[in-house]
């Protein structure tokens, strides 16, 4: 997603193509996702049928992408990869959905930033496949009706919540990404490891997989950088005590909160005594995006108790005091 690409190289895309699952049974995790997914795709295949429109949402890194890719390798279809942002006018998407084939997948990344205008002409694609165009200027113009193969939409979000309804509900079915759990992400970070040749202790995949923010993009992300780490300090050998040494270098801390995660809480305990503050506010303090904070970072100091949520703004938990070592006396 666009936001994210200034985080990492494009040496390191190509590295992610290289790290990506192909099929269902080497996807770890999303257990469940996946065991709907098996059922819905088999019986799509044999009835010969295009899949219905799959939404995925979740935080970044997640593998809504590569779920994607899975999807379409499974139904030995073709698919086409773009995102909201990039399709800027109806004709955009008229273009793309004119090239499509019968039972093809058609990837929409971050489908919520999608323009009103072409979020319109997406509705009777997606029903009926069909899209009636407008075409010429303002006297001459005339509507053309364009039928299209049956296809596939699968809509990637960071946020449920911003997608208009009428799309939604053009989704037939719905999967929620979450965090992946330490079983899942040691068994990520063996697999990468594996791929790339790198000797790694089981105590050492456990130590990086608890700081990964049950994210499999910085799980890998950490094992590149641990690796680095162990060649030049180390013997080359990932164990738990160079993954610790490695990860503090990183600024990593023993929850996996990074150096923005930190900054965050932070300045919430000591500038605005704990919160509540609003999310801009704090954008504003710590120098990122609002968007960046809502999507990247706020869900997972949520998820692992750092921060509440309130009407009134965020605010700091007594996990977060506890875990920089302040004492937290609110509300007494
Ligand atoms: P998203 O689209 O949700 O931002 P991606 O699909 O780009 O996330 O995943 C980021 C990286 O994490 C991928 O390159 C892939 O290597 C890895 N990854 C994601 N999910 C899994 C998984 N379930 N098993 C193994 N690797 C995964």
């Amino acid at each position: 997603t666009s936001g994210e690409l200034q985080d990492y190289d494009i040496e390191e895309n190509l590295v992610e193509r290289t790290l990506r699952p192909q099929y269902l049974n080497q996807y770890i995790g999303q257990n469940k996702i996946k065991e709907q997914l098996d059922i819905f795709i088999k019986a799509a295949k044999m009835r010969e049928e295009s899949l219905d429109h799959v939404l995925l949402f979740g935080p970044p890194g997640l593998g809504k992408t590569t779920m994607a890719f899975v999807i379409a390798n499974e139904l030995g279809v073709n698919i086409k990869q773009t995102s909201g942002p990039a399709i800027e006018k109806a004709g955009d998407l008229v273009a793309i959905l004119n090239e499509l084939e019968a039972g093809d997948v058609l990837f929409i990344d971050e489908i919520h930033r999608l323009p009103m205008s072409v979020e319109e002409v997406l509705y009777s694609a997606m029903e009926d496949f069909y899209i009636d165009i407008m075409i010429g200027g303002s006297d001459a113009s005339r509507s053309v009706h364009l039928e299209l193969p049956p296809f596939t939409l699968i809509g990637a979000t960071t946020r449920a919540g911003m997608l208009s309804n009428p799309l939604r509900a053009r989704f037939g079915i719905n999967a929620h990404m979450a965090y992946y759990d330490l079983e899942d992400l040691t068994e990520i970070i063996e697999r990468t490891a594996d791929i790339f040749e790198a000797d790694i202790t089981g105590d050492g995949a456990y130590e990086m997989a608890r700081r990964s923010r049950g994210t499999p993009r910085i799980a890998n992300r950490l094992l590149k950088r641990v690796r680095d780490y162990a060649q030049i300090k180390g013997t080359g050998l990932i164990d738990d005590d160079i993954t610790r040494q490695a990860l503090t270098m990183l600024d990593v801390d023993a929850s996996g909160l990074d150096y923005v995660d930190q900054k965050i809480l932070k300045t919430m305990i000591e500038m605005y005594n704990g919160g509540p503050v609003g999310l801009g506010t704090l954008a504003v303090n710590i120098s990122e995006e609002r968007e960046t904070l809502e999507d990247m970072y706020e869900p997972y100091l949520i998820q692992s108790g750092f921060l509440v949520r309130t009407r009134q703004g965020r605010c700091a938990t007594a996990k977060a005091y506890e875990h920089f070592g302040y004492s937290y006396d609110k509300g007494e």
